[in-house]
């Protein structure tokens, strides 16, 4: 069933975010020099001129800003339709995500949602989104 997950990239960037899911925790990346917190994770902080990055764990709740419901074309390993959000986290930052146990008609704007994990092997974990 998990064969054909689609596998994101872990570089150096993002490789926090994903240790983070495997340890159950939604990392936000932060400027440790000015605090700003961004999404998704890059080498430099768009705030200020600081590489100097380090990272929070978020609270996992957020709401959806907006969503797009997936019905064509096929996605490996993934049974139709797929609820995709862009959750605001209470923590100031957006984030992409599919919408699990949520019919595609009852998804709305502003719903409020909380982080879960899918544990597809033992190198990756993907964030997933519950009603909260
Ligand atoms: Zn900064």
């Amino acid at each position: 069933m998990t064969a054909g997950v689609i596998r994101p990239m872990v570089n150096r960037d993002s490789k926090f975010f994903w240790d983070g899911t495997r340890a159950g925790e939604l990392r936000i990346q932060v400027c440790n020099a000015c605090g700003a917190k961004r999404f998704p994770p890059g080498p430099a902080c768009q705030e200020c001129p600081a590489y100097d990055r380090g990272y929070e764990v978020a609270a996992g709740t957020g709401t959806v800003f907006s969503y797009a419901v997936h019905r064509y074309p096929p996605v490996p390993g993934k049974e139709l339709p797929i609820v995709i959000a862009l959750v605001d986290l209470d923590e100031g930052v957006r984030m992409v995500g599919e919408v699990v146990d949520v019919a595609d008609d009852e998804i709305e704007i502003g719903m409020p949602l909380r982080v879960d994990y899918n544990r597809v092997d033992d190198e990756l974990t993907l964030p997933i989104w519950r009603r909260a």
